[in-house]
């Protein structure tokens, strides 16, 4: 078992005990409605959950890192979409608190550490999705104001957030280091929602398109340079795969609780499915995965709260090996609850269909091999 400070467990628990009372029993709900839970949202709210990525002065922790993982593992045990609350919160405030000017972050970062305000992060685009650098959006500079112009997709919380970071193009022949980062606040003129997407899991997580028309972004919410919005945006990828490898070990450990307690239950051929050798192998493969994949997820927690220069590769391979666990081991809670695994009067089939996200955003992951395979090579 890793070691965490008792500021830390402290903090697991806290929420430990708010996920198991209070949003596991709307998790079902939640999915079948596919609405956003604004009380969950609110209930993270009151418990000061959302100061969590934020720094001490905020009311975080000293290793965030390691405590907003631990909290979305908490939280995505009992429900992956409610976990995309504070996941995307982490995720979009962080090229603020990366590259922000002390005027940014002084505006933006106390309402986003109080959770009175939801931020998110626009990178992808239909033409952009691994190839990132690909983008069509662009910004351009007239007078004192920057006009953007494109449409992002595929953007978690874009309807329910307020502050966004946005990848623009602001020099296209000058390929990754074109590229530039704003905060963009929904509001501002020119910003629209568009489609809002239908999905297989996380359906409490809105998800949407953004669409730029000749926005207007004052020049004050430039974040960091020009030119360094792609470097923000990778960087800022490092420090949340951790953050998405917590989110795929609560919903393995989820499936893992699930066929234990069921393989007790059922009874068949005269006894439990528990005593049965061939279920007993498929439980004790799950445990380990689930147990190598945290061990993983909490090393690489531990390099972004050292911001270590292994940080990039571990994050990757923390990504990489929990999300596919986390596949694997909520399809074998199917597999050993059999037909029953397959209804939705269960939540074994929920679990799957929310496990798969995590293979999917913050880089596919092929991307992540990828990254991996770079960092190896180099
Ligand atoms: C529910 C959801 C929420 C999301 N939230 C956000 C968000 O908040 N903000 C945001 O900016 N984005 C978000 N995304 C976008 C997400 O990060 C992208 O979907 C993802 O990076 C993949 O891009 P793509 O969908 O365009 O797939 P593509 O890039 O088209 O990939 C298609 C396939 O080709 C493979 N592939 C592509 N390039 C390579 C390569 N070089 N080598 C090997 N294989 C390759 C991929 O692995 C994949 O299997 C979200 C996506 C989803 C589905």
């Amino acid at each position: 078992m890793w070691k965490f400070t008792p500021e830390l467990e402290m903090l697991r628990d806290t929420v430990r005990k708010m996920a198991n009372e209070v949003i596991a029993p709307r998790a079902a709900e939640i999915d079948l409605t596919g609405e956003f839970p604004w009380d969950i949202k609110e209930l993270l709210q009151r418990q000061g959950i959302f100061s969590v990525p934020f720094p001490e002065s905020l009311g975080g922790c000293e290793q965030k890192h390691t405590a907003v993982c631990l909290a979305v593992e908490e939280i995505a045990r009992v429900c992956v979409s409610s976990s995309l609350i504070l996941q995307v919160q982490a995720l979009g405030a962080t090229p603020i608190l990366l590259a922000g000017t002390e005027a940014q972050k002084d505006k933006y970062c106390p309402p986003l550490a109080s959770g009175e305000k939801l931020c998110a992060f626009g990178l992808t685009e239909p033409g952009a999705g691994s190839d990132a650098a690909a983008m069509a959006t662009t910004a351009e500079l007239r007078g004192d104001t920057y006009i953007l112009n494109g449409l992002k997709h595929f953007i978690s919380n874009a309807t329910v957030a307020d502050v966004f970071c946005i990848f623009a193009m602001t020099d296209r022949s000058k390929g990754t280091k074109g590229i530039t980062a704003f905060i963009v606040e929904k509001d501002f003129p020119g910003f629209h929602i568009g489609r809002v997407e239908k999905k297989m899991g996380i359906r409490g997580s809105p998800t949407a398109e953004i669409v730029f028309e000749d926005c207007r972004v004052p020049r004050e919410n430039l974040l960091g340079r020009e030119g360094e919005g792609f470097k923000i945006a990778m960087k800022t990828l490092d420090y949340s795969r951790p953050v998405i490898a917590s989110q795929a070990v609560g919903v393995a450990q989820a499936g893992l609780d699930f066929a234990v307690k069921y393989s007790k239950e059922r009874v068949q051929f005269g006894g439990p499915i528990a005593q049965l050798q061939g279920i007993q192998f498929m439980l004790a493969d799950m445990a380990a995965q689930v147990e190598a994949a945290r061990a993983l997820t909490y090393h690489a927690a531990a390099l972004a709260d050292e911001d270590s220069p292994q940080l990039s590769y571990i994050a990757a391979a923390a990504k990489l090996m929990a999300s596919d666990v986390a596949m694997r081991v909520t399809t074998d809670a199917i597999q050993v609850a059999g037909g029953y695994g397959y209804m939705v009067d269960f939540p074994a089939e929920r679990y799957m269909r929310d496990a798969k996200i995590t293979q999917i955003y913050e880089g596919t992951n092929q991307i992540q091999r990828l990254v991996i395979a770079r960092q190896l090579l180099k």
